[in-house]
């Protein structure tokens, strides 16, 4: 069965659902939203008003075609494209390969070369054939034009676009080869059950070359139409329908450039293969064995901690994105780009592209953002942009990882451990609590899958614990403990060593979603790369200049996430480290000494930075030095002596890569005033620090991307100070969560009020139990809740 759900916004009532060429259904849209059809054509038709389907059908749905306007899909679509909504489609889709699939091959898989004409699939497969001594098959000279005893073309003039496309689908259907290169032609990703056959067979490389590249090739070559231009579409429209049926089929995605040369193209095809092969899996930060153990990256996800107690961590083969890839990401959608910066870092037998594009359409959508670039940068002076990482459902940049990751996460559990159950277990003092419960509600309910939240009941703001427990879902719970955060986290960590308590929850097992968990590092590597894109885009920078970004920094997960974007070649100069007065990362990252035993955690009003044992800086530390003996070393250090260091050469290295700096509690407080009164824009505590050590470390040449880490109504008993000084004696602290959102939606600046924060001072409170702090108690309440899972 097929959904098709069409936007309302389509108007044209000419609309016709193809399938391998054929028209399956003519569609009138005034009077229907939803229609299904079973496998040939009988179809049910949803009524307008019901948009989703009642769930027991779900079950049967093999596939989901949306349909929205603006582009031209494949053949008579004509104010619309076809997109594969699900990766199981019958119709349209791929079933996801798995390394037992690839396995059962046994090294005798084809190699699939799959593009638009004028990519250059012909040239690399015969370049390919002779590097790897296999034989090639070009689909047009090898297969068709000997198969119909006439060339292609010629074939194309007696019979016509919609029968050539079933008639060269009926000839790949007898191609049977294996451990051979196969140049498809453009145009057989159109016919599925050929597709669907060959694509088990082999991995599918779709060489993805710019419009404009293939336009000049095709003119050169006197290629004035292509199959589908039959309805009248242009070649432009033609190329852009035809890349969304490529998406359904792709394993792995090559960028090609006008600069290509073959040989070019050849090698990076192979670079593909080679990481298909071998992809150098993820270790522990603490691996001394010589990456002996390596775990995939769902494996990664789901344990969270690796067994030595290191972190995981990618050991090699790091995607790199040269100036020209990123020009490629330009003017695409943010989803567009987080597919193709995923795909490479996520092997596709852990999970496939069509399933990560469905994956960031769940995540990344309108509803659940509430500003419609997700993202936007906003000039704040001449050389600082900020980044609004907090339009989100939980008003804090932790959506962008938590949207996503308990995708990763079920994901993972479904296919490496799908009798058991997952209980992700974290203490919060303030962003981490309603991001991970949201995340997890939304995304992981039908997967036992649940969430479990401790926040200390008298050290949180009002607005946050609203937030918290007023959370919906039946896989969640929040539980209020009588003490302090420290002794949140304290419990949270016993949890996991103790191992009655671990017999008593049976098939249930503890996991973690903070930013330990490297599921959680891979989104913010995202929106880090769309930073730079959008100032490419909206001309402040051209595309190569240098530009620094500051984050305000906790523990340490969005700035290493910087870290790895900077990595992956997107022009980043430095990265700037900004702290509140727990400062411990500013001595370290410019003295190289750590001593988290000389500190002592202060309260701030960013209290989402109060940190001093920063979880990934560790990572850093295993990139910087590639030594895993000298991580260890060093944490052993901290653990025995209270303060390690770092040598003198990782030192320069580090200053090479960061500067850092502290805003004290009056720099917070003047910047915002200040950044109010000079650009009318509010800034949360957290942005403000890191604005305050933007302006003070940074240089006023160089263009600066400030991480915009929270909405200002999520703290504004904090903002509102700042911003009337001692104008008021009404204490902030003092009002009510409807007060709150009240007076923060009463001030006059930007950004606007965030629309899904309002919303939360009405929601009933779900989850008001709290417990005293007593270890007991809290086991208690938890496995009550692990059986519901
Ligand atoms: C979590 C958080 C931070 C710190 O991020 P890290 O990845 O832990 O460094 C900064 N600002 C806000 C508002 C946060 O919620």
């Amino acid at each position: 069965m097929l959904f098709v759900k069409i936007s309302s916004s389509i108007k044209s009532s000419r609309l016709r659902l193809m399938a391998s060429g054929r028209v399956v259904l003519p569609l009138v849209h005034s009077r229907y939203r939803w229609i299904t059809l079973e496998q040939q054509h009988p179809f049910l038709l949803f009524k307008v008003g019901q948009t989703t389907p009642r769930y027991s059908t779900w079950d049967r749905v093999r596939g989901l075609i949306w349909l929205r306007p603006g582009a031209v899909g494949p053949m008579t679509w004509r104010k619309s494209y076809v997109r594969p909504h699900h990766c199981d489609a019958a119709l349209f889709g791929k079933v996801a390969k798995t390394r037992t699939t690839w396995d059962a091959l046994n090294g005798k898989g084809n190699i699939i070369l799959m593009g638009l004409p004028g990519s250059g699939k012909t040239t690399t497969g015969r370049l390919l054939a002779e590097k790897l001594d296999k034989p090639v098959v070009d689909v047009d000279d090898d297969l068709l034009t000997p198969y119909w005893g006439m060339s292609v073309a010629d074939k194309l003039g007696q019979i016509g676009d919609h029968r050539f496309l079933e008639e060269e689908g009926k000839a790949l259907l007898t191609l049977d080869k294996q451990a051979s290169i196969v140049s498809l032609s453009g145009s057989n990703p159109l016919h599925h059950d050929s597709m669907a056959k060959i694509d088990k067979a082999g991995v599918v490389i779709y060489l993805d070359a710019e419009t404009e590249t293939i336009l000049s090739r095709q003119k050169s070559m006197k290629v004035d139409r292509i199959i589908g231009m039959g309805e009248g579409a242009s070649l432009e429209q033609v190329i852009e329908a035809r890349r969304h049926t490529y998406e359904m089929w792709h394993d792995l995605r090559v960028f090609i450039h006008a600069s290509d040369t073959p040989s070019d193209v050849a090698s990076k095809v192979m670079a593909a293969i080679s990481r298909f092969h071998d992809d150098g899996g993820h270790v522990s930060t603490r691996d001394v064995t010589g990456h002996e153990s390596r775990s995939t990256f769902l494996e990664a996800v789901l344990q969270g901690l690796a067994p030595d107690g290191g972190l995981f961590v990618r050991p090699s083969q790091r995607p790199k994105f040269s100036l020209n890839d990123l020009q490629t990401l330009l003017p695409l959608t943010i989803r567009e780009r987080a597919l193709r910066l995923l795909e490479a870092w996520i092997h596709p037998l852990d999970i496939s592209p069509q399933e990560l594009s469905h994956f960031l359409e769940m995540s990344y959508t309108r509803g659940l953002f509430d500003h419609p670039r997700m993202c936007p940068l906003v000039p704040l002076t001449r050389n600082v942009y900020t980044q609004e990482l907090f339009h989100g459902p939980t008003a804090s940049f932790k959506d962008w990882a938590l949207q996503l990751m308990p995708r990763f996460y079920t994901r993972a559990a479904n296919h490496l451990r799908p009798d058991q159950r997952f209980l992700v277990v974290a203490a919060t003092s303030g962003d981490t609590g309603s991001a991970t419960l949201d995340g997890f509600s939304r995304h992981a309910g039908n997967a036992r899958v649940g969430a479990i939240v401790f926040y200390p009941t008298n050290n949180i703001s009002e607005i946050q614990k609203q937030q918290t427990i007023a959370m919906e879902g039946p896989n969640v719970k929040v539980i209020g403990v009588d003490g302090d955060f420290d002794y949140c986290q304290q419990t949270v960590k016993r949890l996991f060593l103790d191992k009655a308590f671990h017999q008593d929850l049976g098939d249930c097992q503890l996991s973690v979603a903070n930013s330990i968990n490297w599921g959680r590092l891979l989104p913010q590597v995202l929106y880090h790369v769309t930073a730079y894109l959008d100032l490419v885009k909206d001309n402040h920078v051209t595309m190569g200049e240098p530009v620094d970004y500051c984050i305000p920094t906790g523990n340490f997960g969005n700035i290493l996430s910087a870290y790895y974007a900077k990595e992956m070649g997107v022009p980043i100069r430095q990265l700037v480290c900004a702290s509140n007065t727990n400062n411990i990362l500013t001595e370290f990252l410019t003295a190289g000494s750590y001593s988290p035993s000389s500190y002592s955690l202060k309260s701030t009003i960013s209290p989402s930075i109060d940190i001093i044992a920063s979880s990934n800086l560790e990572r850093l530390l295993y990139h910087v030095t590639q030594d895993p003996g000298v991580v260890h070393q060093f944490y052993k250090d901290v653990q025995t002596e209270g303060k390690a260091k770092v040598t003198e050469t990782v030192l320069q290295k580090l200053k090479s890569l960061f500067r850092a700096d502290f805003a004290s509690e009056e720099d917070t407080l003047n910047t915002i005033r200040k950044v109010y009164d000079e650009a009318g824009y509010i800034l949360d505590p957290h942005t403000a620090v890191g604005y305050h050590v933007a302006t003070k470390q940074g240089t006023p040449q160089v263009p600066i991307v400030l991480s915009g880490t929270a909405h200002f109504a999520k703290f504004v008993d904090n903002v509102l100070p700042a911003l009337t000084g001692a104008k008021t004696d009404l204490d902030p602290h003092k009002l009510t969560v409807e007060d709150l959102l009240t007076s923060a939606s009463d001030l006059n600046g930007k950004p606007k009020m965030h629309s899904l924060l309002s919303s939360i001072a009405s929601k009933p409170k779900r989850h008001s139990k709290t417990v005293p702090a007593d270890y007991v108690q809290i086991c208690h309440s938890i496995i009550e809740f692990a059986r519901s899972i």
